[in-house]
């Protein structure tokens, strides 16, 4: 029996006798999660393809040398692989987790929904419902799992590579981020407070430039805002900033001019 055929046939039968004993109720919803489970891509399926995402994100940027440029040198991917490997790893399991908590609330409101509309109907039955309707509300629980578990393999993706980057930005003594948004990608739904981000920079606490008196903040500091990525569903991410001519005027201090003009740092 598929899940919709188990549907149809319970509510079938709550029509004709109603809520007249627990045990029918029960029989029911042991059928419904039975057949909803069934009718669920396989956990083992998911895992798979989430992993490929996650490890085909990993690949583009360490072992293909993605973070590889002219501020990250191929030497320094090499000697943080075992940490970003780590994040991999951590992410992976922590996906995992969101998936499995994800599929058994979708069951559950199915069930909770179902549970509600059955032990409605007195006992005799009742010719007053609209069964299509009832059923479409009762299946939207778990229509909107693929689409859901699709979400958190994109997220996680998104998060994985936010960190991964900030692993090596860190580590290779970037001064500052900058905040890109993305709220001008067509069709993407960015949140409104985040586009007001758009181009802030921030600087990290403790970073050498500003230790030496070359910097000072204009937007506050990486550690006073939420990274990009966190936030469920946000697209938004960082171009770290290595040299302090990178930074505007405002940000540089006067004995950061001077030593920029005559060449002591860039
Ligand atoms: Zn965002």
């Amino acid at each position: 029996m598929t899940f919709y055929e188990c549907l149809t046939a319970a509510i079938n039968e709550f029509i004709i006798y109603g809520f007249d004993s627990q045990d029918r109720l029960d029989y029911w919803v042991k059928e419904l999660r039975k057949t909803a489970v069934k009718s669920l891509i396989t956990p083992q399926k998911l895992q798979n393809e989430l992993e490929r995402a996650l490890k085909g994100a990993f690949d583009r940027l360490v072992t293909k040398g993605g973070l590889v440029n002219k501020d990250v040198t191929r030497f320094t991917v090499a000697r943080l692989t075992p940490k970003m490997r780590a994040e991999l790893d951590r992410r992976i399991l922590a996906s995992v987790n969101l998936i499995k908590f994800n599929r058994e609330e979708s069951i559950s409101n199915m069930l909770r929904r179902f549970s509600g509309w059955a032990t409605s109907i007195p006992i005799g039955g009742s010719k007053v419902v609209d069964k299509k309707e009832e059923k479409k509300q009762i299946k939207k629980e778990l229509g909107m799992l693929p689409f859901k578990e699709r979400r958190v393999i994109i997220d996680q993706t998104h998060k994985l590579i936010a960190n991964i980057n900030e692993i090596v930005a860190l580590d290779n003594g970037a001064i500052a981020a900058k905040w890109h948004s993305n709220w001008k990608q067509s069709g993407y739904n960015y949140r409104e407070d985040h586009k007001e981000l758009d181009e802030n920079i921030y600087l990290f606490q403790n970073n050498w430039a500003q230790k030496d008196g070359y910097v000072k903040p204009k937007d506050g500091y990486t550690s006073n805002v939420v990274a990009p990525g966190e936030e469920v569903y946000c697209r938004c991410r960082y171009k770290y900033l290595y040299r302090v001519s990178q930074l505007p005027d405002e940000m540089v201090t006067q004995k950061g001019k001077e030593a920029l003009q005559s060449k002591k740092i860039y």
